[in-house]
C-alpha cells in the first residue's frame, strides 16, 4: 500500500517544518496554514482514522493532546485560546488518512466551523 504523506514525513522521505518530535509523536506546521498557528500533531503509529482507535491507543491520544497544549503555550496562544480538531472521513473533511490533530489559533476562530 502507498505510504501516506504523513508516513513519508515520519520516515524523513519528505521534509516538514518540525515543531516537536519524540519516539511516539511528531508535530509540524501545516503546509496550507489556515490560521497564524496551524500545527499538525500526529502519532508515529499508523492509525488511519478516529474510527480505528482502540483501547491500546488511549495513552497515545492523551499524549497527543498534552503535547498540543504544550505547543499552544510555547506559541503563546494558550491564554487567548485555540482549537484542537480531528477530522474523520469524508464528511469530517479528512484528506490524509493518518490520524492527526490540528492545533489552530492566533486568531478568532468561527463557530460553528461550517
Ligand atoms: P485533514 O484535511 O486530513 O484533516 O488535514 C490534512 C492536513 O494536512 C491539511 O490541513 C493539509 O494542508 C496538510 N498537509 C497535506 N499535505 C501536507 C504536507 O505534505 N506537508 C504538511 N506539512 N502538511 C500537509
Amino acid at each position: 500500500m502507498e505510504k501516506t504523506i504523513f508516513k513519508k514525513i515520519i520516515d524523513k522521505e519528505i521534509p516538514a517544518d518540525l515543531i516537536y518530535e519524540d519516539d511516539d509523536v511528531l508535530a509540524f506546521n501545516d503546509i496550507s496554514s489556515q490560521a497564524p498557528v496551524h500545527i499538525l500533531i500526529i502519532p508515529k503509529l499508523e492509525i488511519p482514522t478516529l474510527n480505528d482507535l482502540e483501547k491500546s491507543h488511549d495513552l497515545l491520544i492523551g499524549k497527543i493532546i498534552r503535547i498540543a497544549k504544550n505547543i499552544a503555550k510555547e506559541k503563546d496562544i494558550e491564554k487567548k485560546g485555540y482549537r484542537l480538531i480531528f477530522n474523520c472521513n469524508q464528511d469530517g473533511g479528512q484528506t490524509v488518512f493518518h490520524l492527526h490533530c490540528h492545533l489552530m489559533g492566533g486568531r478568532k476562530l468561527n463557530w460553528p466551523p461550517g
